[in-house]
């Protein structure tokens, strides 16, 4: 006989955790699913910046000098493996395409909706969860060693401003210099984002959200999400300790979340980034 819960989630890194845990404080039932540990994902070594700045995706390089810097495949902000470029060729295309700036600007009001409130809700679990101590104030400090580019970026971040409420303090290159004494003098300047907060720990605050989670009655099982199958009212995945059912079904498995929509029949368009 399955297990019954109200909602399976798949993938227990921070976002099928927070999920998981906004389900239960809801009062739904909710068995989390991953085939590790929780948080052991991308979540156990991420940079740790709940990033309230970044509110819309990055775009896609238009600049034909930018897109052939990226194709040389020589910069530090974008990498690819040449062997992936047949499969990434209609995404990079759809990528581009959605990238030209009216497109990317109607696209980022959606996005924004989705981030502008990740500080308050970050904060609220935390406190919830005992976890504030993993917060550090201060923001986060972007740098520019040409002129040209930090000129560019200061136009992003005044219309991310006037549109969504993003704060920041454009920094010259003295301010830089005094601010971080161990970079390399003479950089054009910076942009010093306010908002962000870093978690000192991202394994630890995931591992904090499924404690509160589990204290809460929900449950995290160990089990592979390749195993979930549809049936006529729900979905059924196989845990370790047996089979469990469900009305719903959320699919939070990051990087690797388009092997199984995929499977499912869904085609969302994803691709992973890195
Ligand atoms: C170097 C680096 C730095 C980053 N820094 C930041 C940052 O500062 N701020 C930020 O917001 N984002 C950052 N990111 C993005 C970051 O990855 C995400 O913000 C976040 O960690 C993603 O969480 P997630 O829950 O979606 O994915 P994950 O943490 O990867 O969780 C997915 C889970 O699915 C599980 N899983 C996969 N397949 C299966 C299967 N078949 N069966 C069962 N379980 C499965 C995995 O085990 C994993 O636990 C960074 C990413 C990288 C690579």
């Amino acid at each position: 006989m399955a297990n019954q819960h109200a909602v399976i989630v798949l993938g227990a890194g921070i976002v099928g955790v927070s999920i998981a845990l906004q389900l239960q404080l809801r009062g739904r039932q909710t068995l989390l699913l991953d085939r590790q540990g929780p948080g052991e994902g991308t979540s156990f070594g991420n940079a740790g910046l709940i990033q309230r700045e970044a509110v819309m995706p990055h775009p896609f390089p238009r600049a034909l000098a930018q897109m052939l810097s990226y194709a040389r495949n020589r910069s530090t902000e974008a990498y690819y493996r040449g062997t992936m470029l047949p499969r990434l060729a209609i995404p990079f295309m759809q990528y581009w395409y959605n990238s030209q700036e009216e497109r990317h600007r109607a696209i980022a009001r959606h996005y924004a909706a989705l981030i502008t409130h990740c500080l308050d809700d970050h904060l609220a679990l935390a406190g919830l969860a005992g976890a504030t101590n993993l917060f550090r104030a201060g923001g986060w400090l972007q740098v520019h060693a040409h002129a040209e580019s930090l000129d560019h970026a200061l136009q992003e971040a005044a219309y991310k401003a006037e549109h969504f409420g993003v704060t920041y303090e454009a920094l010259n290159t003295a301010q830089v210099a005094q601010m971080e004494t161990t970079l390399r003098p003479g950089l054009a300047g910076g942009i010093h984002w306010t908002q962000p907060l870093a978690v000192t720990d991202p394994h630890a605050l995931t591992r904090a959200y499924l404690n509160y989670f589990i204290q809460l009655g929900g449950e995290f099982r160990t089990g592979n999400a390749e195993k979930v199958q549809k049936e006529q009212t729900g979905w059924r995945v196989q845990s370790a300790h047996g089979p469990i059912e469900a009305a719903e079904l959320v699919i939070a498995l990051g990087a690797w979340s388009p092997d199984i929509t995929r499977a499912l029949g869904f085609h969302p368009p994803l691709f992973v980034k890195r």
